[in-house]
Formats: C-alpha cells, structure tokens, sequence
C-alpha cells in the first residue's frame, strides 16, 4: 500500500503528514479493503450497519443489514464501542439517539437524504408557534433537531396507527413528506393534518406513464406503491403498502410490479429468481444512499472519522419523540431467527421510511 503523506515540503523543513482521505484507498482492491475493514473492526470492536439500499460489496461486509429503526435498535443491544453506520445522516443520527454512550461513524458526511432535509428545526419552531394547539408527528426520515420538536416519531408502516392515537380534534402538523401525510390523511378520514411540503424525489418522481406501461409490459402482475410516493399513483395501485409489506407480496405472488426504490426489486429478484419482479421505475435508485463506498468504509475505520455528535439536550428529546412511536406500536422486539435469515437475505426489512 502505497505511503500516505501529502502536503508540501518547504526547504529545510520536516514534511508534516496529513490525514489521508478516501480518494488514497481507491486503488485497493475489493480483497485489500475486505481484509483492512474487517481488522480494524476488530480492533475497534465496531459493529457495520447496512441499509438494505446499500451496494452489494457494503452488504456484504455488514454486521446488520435492515432499515433505519431497525438497525439502530439492533446496535443499541451489542457489545460493540463503535457503530458504521452505512446508510443516510438521520439514519446515523437515530444510532446516535438510541446509544449515546457509544461512537457512531458515517464514511461519507455527504450522504445525507434530502427528505429529511426539507424541514429544519427553526423552520418547524415557526409553524408550531402558528399552530399551538397543534401535535407534530415526525416521520423517522428525519433530522434529530426536527424529531426534538416533534410529540411523536412514526415510520410507514405505524404512520395510520400513530396518528389515530392523537385525539381527533386536535389538529396535527407531519413532517416532512406530504405524500405519506396526504396517504394518512385519506386513511384516518382527518382533515386537520397540516402536512410539511416535502418529499422523496425516488418515490415522488414516478409518474403515471411508467405506471401504465410496466402494466402493460405485465398484464397479470400487482402493481405495489410505496405510500411516498404521490397519490395519483397509490390511487391506481393494487396494494399501498410499506417495503416490509412488499415482501409479503412478494412471497405470496410470482409477479409483482415495485413502486419504491428499486434496490429492494433487484434483491427480491435475486431472492426469487423465477418470480417475474420488475420495478415500476428503472429510474428509482436513491443517489445518496450509493455514496457509501468501500474505499470510504475502509477510510472511516482507520481514522476514526467521520462521527456523528449529538447536543444531549436535542438527543434526549429526540428519543422521547421515538420512544413515544414504540410505546404506541408495542415496542421493539429483535426479529426471529427465521426473520433474520431474511433479513440476511434482504428480503425482510422491517418498514420504515425510504424503504
Ligand atoms: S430513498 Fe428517499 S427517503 Fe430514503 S434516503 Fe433516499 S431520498 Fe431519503
């Protein structure tokens, strides 16, 4: 391996080393990079965490693979010092939330999810001022500060039932995805939902036209749409549903049309390769969550960076906010042998949100 030593040398002066970046481990090979990332994890007793939308190679070298809630539950109940977490920020964020006594990395800071974005803490200060009589229920997708402000945290999977435990006067203000928002609003029958205008561009950018020809193309398979994605859509879906009931489908039916982010379609494709599974968007890959790379991964562990730092007084009420969605879904339970196998897979994530 090539020595890392950058920066300029003046004359007569010793070379100061500079922390190496990602680009250095680029030229390692897959092996290389397998072999550092998995000695260093045992050096820093670190556990890797896998988004099920992560590369295949990141997969692979992962401790866990599932969704966001899921993965950070997972983390707080091991005995490691260290947690990689491969996915977007919030996602390390909730890790965070969930173990604050425990060192929490990212590889890429830049691997953020734009949903989560769209709201920031002041922006709903504001609103909520407009609105005190108002709940704020803040679906899992994003940032600690937003969930801080937030009475409660939902995923898409318990988003109806959450907001079916607020009284039915009381107004509500969801953040940040007005599709899921609109999707919940038709579902409880409420009209007082005050519903943040924002959005996933991989569920919000397909259109009716892709609809209508993987119809076409497959005549006889289920359309699923994911309820982030815009209402037209789920209006001419077969089944609404988060990934963890996609899966269902796709167990129970040999032809499937997917409305979500298609890394789930090629696993399930990989899982059921005699079943006819197409995604109703070739389009819908979410550039962000492919940030993470090995190189970077490899990176991140060697040097320790980049770690995710919580204000304690946003983090503990950021985890009342998710501890408040698991009293009201039941808790949170480690999956069964038989789920975790599929999880392994990457045929059962669990079903919170971009997924
Ligand atoms: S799939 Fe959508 S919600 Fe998930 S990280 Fe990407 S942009 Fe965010």
């Amino acid at each position: 391996m090539r020595q890392f030593l950058h920066g300029l040398i003046a004359p007569g002066k010793v070379p100061t080393p500079t922390l190496p970046t990602p680009l250095d481990y680029a030229g390692l090979s897959r092996e290389e990079l397998t072999a550092r990332i998995t000695a260093r994890k045992v050096e820093r007793n670190a556990v890797i965490l896998g988004h099920n939308y992560q590369r295949v190679e990141i997969q692979e070298v992962s401790d866990y693979l599932g969704d966001s809630l899921g993965l950070s539950q997972e983390a707080a109940a091991t005995e490691a010092d260290v947690i990689v977490f491969c996915g977007v920020h919030f996602m390390a964020e909730t890790a965070k939330i969930l173990s604050p006594e425990k060192t929490v990395l990212m590889p890429d800071l830049r691997a953020g999810c734009p949903m989560a974005d769209f709201v920031t803490g002041p922006a709903l200060r504001r609103l909520k001022e407009e609105h005190p009589d108002a709940a704020v229920v803040a679906y899992v997708n994003s940032t600690a500060e937003v969930k801080a402000e937030s009475d409660v945290c939902c995923t898409s999977s318990n988003a109806v039932a959450v907001v079916k435990s607020i009284p039915r006067d009381q107004p509500i203000i969801f953040v940040p995805d007005r599709n899921l928002a609109r999707y919940v609003q038709q579902r409880t029958g409420r009209d007082n939902i005050i519903a943040w205008d924002g959005y996933c561009y991989v569920h919000d950018d397909m259109v009716l036209d892709e609809l209508a020809r993987a119809r076409k193309a497959h005549p006889n398979a289920l359309v699923v749409v994911h309820p982030e994605a815009r209402s037209e859509l789920l209006e001419a879906a077969d089944i609404v549903t988060s990934t963890a009931g996609m899966v269902d489908v796709a167990e129970k039916n040999d032809a499937v049309i997917f409305g979500t982010e298609r890394g789930l379609v090629d696993r399930m494709k990989a899982q059921f390769p005699e079943k006819t599974f197409v995604p109703l968007s070739g389009a819908a890959v979410c550039g962000n969550m492919k940030l993470n790379t090995m190189a970077k991964l490899a990176w991140c562990l060697d040097h320790g960076r980049h770690e995710v730092v919580l204000d304690e007084a946003i983090r503990v009420r950021a985890h009342r906010a998710l501890d408040r969605m698991l009293e009201l879904s039941g808790g949170w339970s480690a999956p069964t042998q038989e789920e975790a196998a599929l999880e392994l897979a990457g045929v059962r994530p669990s079903g919170c949100g971009c997924s």
